[in-house]
């Protein structure tokens, strides 16, 4: 499978793409076909082991670039944590994504991608990469525990000071060795528009610089695969099915649009969002138009320019989209009631981001009672320990991952210009 940049460039490799992140030209990678899967697959879905499915659904992405005995190993390695989809009532079902080693999906895509780079290192000891990553909350935890101790690959995360959880911030800054974190003074869209701007600037050029957000192909693409594992685990395949995704950066729901693009029988997408509200008003309008970012209870989803919703365009361009696909936003009251609502009603603790999944799914089914809803419930509670204790007024248990995390000393240096980044990665 070869990849083009959404902007008009040529077709590059999978390796090239992944090296990358962004395209010369600035454009997201997107493969050049999509492949088509046979209806026997989804005949026999229900009684294949989770990595023969995942394997089945990504080979056609990535052979014959990485070999199938090499590919089976890293979707055994990526998908080596439980993805339980747990029904709350005749329905509803929630699809747990936070069972991996920093307690968020984004362990997925991190694994995947560390994994696949790693592989292509092993073949070209010579090159090396620069991972240059910013993060809303989670996916710096997730980089950091993936990419730690890969060689040849050093990693730079960037995260807005103060605007992620304390646990979110220990996962990211307390792994040292190849890893190295910066507090930036500003938005999750302060520290994307450095990340890009690094991308651009030849004086980087020494470092091999990479992303390791949704842009870079490894790091979206892998994410397709716990689709096709909820739908093998529903039971009433011949229901119509509504997935409802709490959405940021719009690179986890538009994995599933490449699924159900791929031939996976979903219905529709929902895309729930905080106020950070940019696509569900695009879906009104047809017009582009960010806001400042405000600060959420949500805060993994406080991005007001979603990098991926440019792919989402090109799996399903024009009118297309609306069929099937639909956005809402919710605020932080009523995040909160939701909260409580899945607490007092099935005994369920849902961090912020998966009760906003909850009501833009509760909202498709007042209109449109016959479907079965799934919605993701993308981090673990812990990782919001105040707002979830104070909201259900209840006291949570520390896992004892998150535990040992307590007693290590963060590791970070501040910066607040583009300037104070490159004086600090050039040194
Ligand atoms: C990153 C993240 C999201 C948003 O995912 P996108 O792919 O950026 O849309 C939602 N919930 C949590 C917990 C996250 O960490």
């Amino acid at each position: 499978m070869n990849y083009r940049s959404l902007q008009g460039g040529e077709a590059v490799s999978f390796e090239t793409a992944v090296r990358r992140g962004l395209a010369p030209d600035n454009g997201l990678y997107f493969p050049t076909d999509i492949p088509q899967l046979p209806a026997s697959f989804f005949e026999k879905i229900t009684n294949l082991s989770k990595e023969e499915i995942g394997f089945e659904v990504i080979r056609p992405f990535l052979a014959p670039e990485i070999d199938d005995s090499s590919l089976l190993q890293i979707v055994t390695e990526t998908l080596c944590f439980d993805f339980p989809l747990v029904p709350l009532d005749e329905n509803t079902a929630v699809l747990e994504l936070f069972h991996g080693p920093t307690l968020a999906f984004k362990d997925v895509g991190a694994r995947f991608m560390s994994r696949c780079l790693a592989y292509f290192n092993k073949k070209q000891t010579s090159v090396h990469n620069t991972v240059l990553v910013a993060t809303s909350g989670d996916t710096g935890g997730a980089v950091a525990d993936g990419f730690l101790d890969v060689s040849g690959i050093e990693v730079a995360i960037l995260y807005p000071e103060g605007k992620v959880s304390d646990i979110q911030e220990r996962q990211l800054t307390t792994l040292g060795r190849n890893v190295k974190a910066f507090a930036v003074a500003g938005s999750f869209d302060d520290c994307q528009a450095m990340v890009k701007r690094a991308f651009l600037d030849s004086d980087f050029e020494n470092l091999g610089l990479t992303s390791a957000n949704s842009i870079n192909v490894a790091r979206w693409l892998p994410q397709m695969m716990y689709y096709f594992l909820a739908y093998a685990a529903v039971k009433n395949k011949n229901q119509n099915l509504a997935i409802c995704v709490p959405s940021g950066n719009f690179g986890n729901i538009c994995a599933g649009l490449i699924a159900k693009k791929m031939g996976l029988p979903i219905a529709h997408f929902i895309a729930a969002t905080n106020v950070n509200d940019t696509v569900p008003r695009y879906m009104q309008t047809k017009e582009l138009d960010p806001k400042p970012t405000i600060p959420t209870i949500s805060n993994a989803m406080d991005v007001s320019i979603p990098s991926n919703f440019v792919r989402v365009l090109e799996l399903f361009p024009g009118d297309t989209l609306a069929q099937l696909f639909s956005a809402v936003a919710f605020t932080d009251a009523e995040t909160k009631v939701a909260m409580r609502d899945l607490y007092d009603t099935f005994g369920y603790v849902a961090d912020p981001h998966g009760a906003v999944g909850y009501l833009g799914l509760r909202a498709f089914q007042k209109t449109h009672p016959d479907y079965y809803g799934i919605f993701l419930e993308t981090a673990h509670p812990i990782k919001f320990p105040d707002v979830v204790e104070e909201t259900l007024e209840l006291k949570l248990n520390y896992p004892s991952s998150v535990q040992k995390l307590l007693d290590l000393e963060k590791k970070f240096e501040r910066i607040s210009t583009y300037a104070d980044l490159k004086a600090k990665l050039l040194h």
